[in-house]
């Protein structure tokens, strides 16, 4: 327990800290309601009560000191309401939902963003992902001052980096140069970005640090006079040709220094501008004055001077750059700009941000995609103007920023899927996918993924792309390698069934295939305008060729079929074929999708008819059985996902020929019944093939076979059936 003593300190400091809040804010906008800030510290002050920093002071002074970063910046009282509030519900017991209950949807909305963002690890290990981290955040935010408040927030933690253990200042540094300096960069935000970068150098490389201060302290005496000297002699002029305008000196930060130095292997002494003068004037006519006054006092360095008022940078920087050199040869640099371009260069967004009294939204947008299109900028563009005018374009980035579970980001188009992510990882990732986590929990493969998830790739050996995720992915790639993949193990499908084919026929016609030797394969092959045997088996699985027709010419003195003594089953494909379509295989009554040319037959299990829900399955050798959706044997076939194929009705209904079918009545035996049964079958005009009846007790067994055209045809039998006195039920036995 604090003593009352430190309480009544702790209290001290804290509302002097408000106070001073206060009284930037009645400063910065006069005009605003102060009452949500007030409402937000009290209740601020109350969640964090207890809780202290690692400096020992109560945390409620971070809250303040982001919400005094902000006013500096003018944000507007909900944006300073959010900052007060920007921990609470990653902090402490709060929830968004209390928030917006207190608060309204506004603040709530800011404070969720900041939370959300808060929660992403971006202290990433690989440097170049930096760039997509950025991206990542900024495609996170919809409103900006999210992003205005995490680079208060760290900004006042960097103030305050002291009191950490080294290995997490150096973290915190890490993250605050690669990501949080260059978004303040990219949002014209000079200012802040300056002390962030040095604050990051200081803690991330303190031996370098200490150097560049030490060689920048050494300098300073002589540079400050140096300085003075010059700035005097500026001014005389500019007096003399009666330009108003204020005269500023500055030395560079050690961050831009060290950078410098690292890129241009230069030394200390060599850096242009490690002395400049800034000039602020009142008009664009004057800044141009100022530059035409500097030329004629000091020799300019050629290839220095810089007009980025005519051509402003991305991020809408302006200004004059010219480098002289002294009658000494000392050189500096020279900005000269407007008072305007100056806030701009200083705060950059945030001096555009001025928010009046509730949300603007169509402002809100416009500001949001000149934001996004800042940040987008990543090479330096040579041409302004070509910039500006992509600005209009692209509005909304068209990618999500997703993590590996290492925290590798994963860049995918908008909508993707764990499909996606998984065939972004490796092909054979992709392949074996069959479930995934997102954020820790297991989600469909179909699940869109959004900015920020975490995503975990579940695999299972052996297992094979699905033809259906061909109708969720949403990148290229995962699309190209899955109709890739799809393709080859068609073929191979189809080359399998053509040599099943061409062995059966062989016994068939006792031609022993031993003696078949590849050269003759290939010369028919070759003879059908095909590349290698395996095209010529490919053609014969897909039905192009027929079996029997190349094993002619393979061939040509066989034999007569020989008697396999068993009928039916051995008399191979194509009569089951010609069987089940009526003694016509080109009657497509069946397609496979996609696949026109496999041959396909009805499984006997279950004897689909047209109409029904109907599942392909790849037989070993013969061609493609299509059974019924509703049959058992369907489940067991499954296990091997690969093997199935979509398939669907096709052709000609009128066209089409019809399929035996055996019903099963149950009814009572009782005298007549079989002629009413038949009399209502016959006026469906449909053909009977067979009856049967057996009774027993009373009871009676009716088994009909019929001629069935599609499943409405059937249904509308049963239905008549089932109407007759004494019919109890009618079933469809799917096996003749
Ligand atoms: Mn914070």
């Amino acid at each position: 327990m604090a003593t009352l003593r430190e309480q009544i300190a702790t209290t001290t400091l804290t509302v002097t800290k408000f106070r001073e809040l206060m009284r930037t804010l009645r400063a910065n906008r006069p005009n605003d309601d102060l009452e949500l800030v007030k409402k937000a510290y009290e209740y601020s002050q109350k969640n964090h009560s207890g809780q202290t920093r690692a400096s020992g002071e109560p945390y409620l002074v971070h809250p303040l000191g982001v919400a005094r970063v902000l006013a500096e910046m003018k944000m507007d009282p909900v944006a300073i309401a959010a900052g007060l509030l920007h921990d609470s519900v990653e902090d402490t017991s709060v929830t968004i939902v209390d928030i917006r209950k207190e608060f309204g949807e506004q603040v709530a909305h800011i404070v969720e963003g900041v939370t959300k963002i808060s929660q992403i690890d971006f202290a990433s290990r690989e440097e170049q992902q930096a760039e997509n981290l950025r991206k990542m955040m900024l495609a996170m935010v919809d409103d900006i001052r999210v992003v205005l408040i995490k680079l208060a927030d760290r900004l006042h933690n960097m103030r305050t980096l002291e009191h950490l253990e080294p290995d997490r200042q150096q973290k915190i540094a890490k993250e605050t140069l690669e990501i949080y300096g260059p978004i303040a960069h990219r949002l014209g935000m000079g200012k802040i970005r300056g002390e962030l970068e040095d604050l990051g150098f200081r803690y991330l490389d303190p031996i370098t640090y200490e150097q560049m201060h030490k060689a920048v302290e050494a300098r300073r005496k002589k540079g400050e006079q140096f300085l003075a000297r010059v700035g005097q002699v500026l001014r005389d002029k500019l007096k003399e040709a009666g330009i108003t305008a204020e005269v500023e000196s500055r030395i560079k930060r050690l961050f831009s220094i060290h950078k410098k130095l690292v890129r241009q292997k230069i030394n200390i002494d060599q850096v242009y501008d490690l002395y400049a003068m800034r000039v602020i004037a009142k008009s664009v006519q004057d800044c141009y004055a100022v530059l035409g006054i500097v030329h004629n006092v000091w020799r300019p360095v050629p290839g220095r001077i810089k007009d980025f008022i005519a051509m402003p940078r991305p991020n809408f920087y302006q200004s004059l750059h010219t480098s002289v050199i002294t009658e000494d040869g000392t050189p500096f640099e020279l900005q000269i700009r407007t008072e305007e371009m100056h806030r701009m260069a200083e705060e950059g967004i945030a001096a555009h941000w001025k928010y009046k009294d509730g949300p603007v939204s169509a402002q809100d947008e416009q500001r949001l995609a000149w934001l996004r299109q800042v940040v987008e900028w990543q090479r330096d563009v040579s041409d302004p103007t070509e910039f500006l005018s992509t600005l209009k374009i692209d509005l909304y980035p068209e990618e999500v920023y997703t993590f590996t579970p290492k925290g590798k980001v994963v860049v995918l188009p908008r909508e993707s899927t764990p499909i996606d992510f998984a065939y972004s990882i490796h092909t054979d990732v992709g392949h074996s996918c069959v479930g995934a986590k997102v954020n820790g929990r297991m989600v469909p493969l179909r699940h869109r993924l959004h900015s920020g998830d975490i995503v975990e790739i579940l695999t299972a050996p052996g297992h094979k792309p699905s033809r259906d995720w061909l109708g969720v992915v949403k990148s290229s790639r995962a699309r190209h390698k899955i109709k890739h993949w799809l393709n080859i193990h068609q073929r191979e499908r189809a080359v399998e069934i053509g040599r099943k084919l061409i062995e059966k026929e062989a016994r068939k016609y006792r031609v022993p295939l031993k003696e078949i030797r590849d050269e003759e394969l290939q010369k028919i092959a070759s003879d059908y305008g095909l590349g290698q045997p395996d095209d010529l088996m490919a053609g014969i699985g897909y039905g192009k060729y027929s079996a029997r027709q190349i094993l002619a010419r393979l061939a040509p003195a066989a034999g007569e079929p020989a008697e396999t003594g068993d009928g039916d089953k051995s008399s191979g494909l194509a009569s089951v074929v010609r069987r089940v379509f009526g003694g016509d295989s080109n009657n497509n009554a069946i397609r496979v999708k996609g696949q026109g040319d496999l041959l396909v037959y009805r499984a006997r299990c279950c004897n689909p008819i047209r109409g029904e829900d109907i599942v392909g399955y790849v037989t070993r050798g013969k061609g493609v059985a299509v059974h019924a959706q509703s049959c058992p044997n369907v489940v067991n076939l499954m296990y091997e996902p690969e093997r199935r194929i979509d398939v669907e009705w096709a052709g000609d209904e009128a066209a089409a020929g019809s399929y035996p079918v055996k019903i099963t009545v149950f009814c009572d035996d009782r005298f007549g019944m079989l002629k009413q049964i038949t009399a209502v079958i016959s006026d469906t005009k449909t053909n009977i093939r067979n009856v049967e009846a057996r009774t027993s007790n009373g009871q009676g067994n009716i088994d009909v076979i019929l001629d069935i055209i599609d499943l409405k045809h059937l249904e509308n039998i049963i239905t008549g059936v089932r109407k007759i006195p004494g019919v109890h039920d009618v079933q469809r036995l799917q096996k003749i």
